[in-house]
């Protein structure tokens, strides 16, 4: 572990804020409606043309989807920030530095493990095309 009991604490709460936030758009997307973009439930019944709410449906979806998968990696976070491997590079075993934790403490991977780790996934997602 190579950070101390307060910059934990500030981590904690940066991670908290954000997973509220989060939450809160979850939410928003999933039942409000503000006249411009609707929210999800509603498509069905606003839209007259039903392939055009299923457009929005799929979008909404994977937006959703995209949102969630953040709000695991938050969770994962604050499981993880009790463990003394939190704030440890996954692949170089190096402590990723304070700046980067704070800003993203979801990150773990050090900034040079996860540039790699990005060139290789697009890598892979190129070829596939
Ligand atoms: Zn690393």
């Amino acid at each position: 572990m190579n950070l101390g009991p307060d910059q934990i604490n500030t981590i904690e709460l940066n991670l908290r804020n954000k997973r509220e936030a989060l939450l809160k758009v979850i939410n928003e997307r999933l039942h409000h409606s503000d006249g411009k973009s609707i929210g999800f439930a509603n498509h069905n019944n606003e839209e007259a043309n039903l392939a055009e709410a299923d457009l929005l449906n799929d979008t909404e979806i994977a937006q959703i989807k995209i949102d969630c998968d953040e709000l695991q990696k938050i969770e994962d976070a604050l499981t993880r920030i009790k463990h003394d491997d939190f704030g440890i590079c996954k692949v170089c075993s190096e402590p990723i530095p304070f700046k980067r934790i704070t800003a993203q403490p979801e990150a773990t991977l050090c900034l040079k493990c996860q540039e790699e780790y990005e060139k290789v996934n697009l890598d892979l997602k190129n070829r596939s095309y």
